[in-house]
């Protein structure tokens, strides 16, 4: 099936949408030395099409270039592997240098990448949000991880740009 991506910097909320889309995990994978959690990934369907999900956790104690480089390897691993990938910042921290740093990795992806701006939980926030399009990849879908508002929304673009794939010989 198609595999979507969630990517995004510590603390965004990935984990937090990564349990409300996937019931069931499949598997903690890729280990590296002194990673606590690394990648999590799961089964999911939204509107009758099923698709894997890969959560880029990557959490490493060390130095900010250690930890900047390994945000850096699970981007450019997750756009080796994924369909579609969900760029998942935080309307609370507004954009970080290393939100700048992953959306100039993105920019250079051909596949489909939704920007989606977390923790939008009143109406405030999502006037606060707008400073999301300086990352220069578009549109993007605000919604709350935690309380749930905004994840159809934003579950209906993610299967609007997965790819077709052809049907399965049985
Ligand atoms: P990750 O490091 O990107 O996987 O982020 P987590 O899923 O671990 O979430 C980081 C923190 O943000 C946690 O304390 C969450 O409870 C909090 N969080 C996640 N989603 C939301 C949200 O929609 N609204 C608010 N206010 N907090 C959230």
């Amino acid at each position: 099936s198609n595999i979507i991506a969630i990517v995004g910097r510590p603390n965004v909320g990935k984990s937090t949408f990564f349990n409300r889309l996937v019931q069931r995990r499949e598997a903690i994978v890729d280990s590296v030395s002194g990673v606590t959690r690394d990648r999590n990934y799961g089964k999911s369907e939204w509107n009758g099409k099923e698709f894997s999900v890969i959560d880029t956790g990557g959490y490493i104690k060390g130095s900010e270039d250690v930890f900047e480089a390994e945000i850096r390897r699970q981007v450019e691993l997750a756009i080796d592997e994924a369909d579609a990938i969900v760029f998942v910042v935080d309307v609370e921290e507004g954009i970080t240098p290393m939100d700048a740093e992953v959306a100039k990795l993105l920019r250079k992806v051909t596949k489909p990448i939704i920007v989606a701006v977390n923790k939008v939980d009143n109406a405030k926030r999502e006037n606060d949000a707008l400073e999301f399009y300086n990352l220069g990849l578009g549109e993007y879908i605000t919604f709350s991880a935690m309380s749930g508002s905004g994840t159809g929304e934003l579950l209906d673009k993610v299967v609007e740009v997965l790819p077709e794939l052809p049907p399965v010989d049985e």
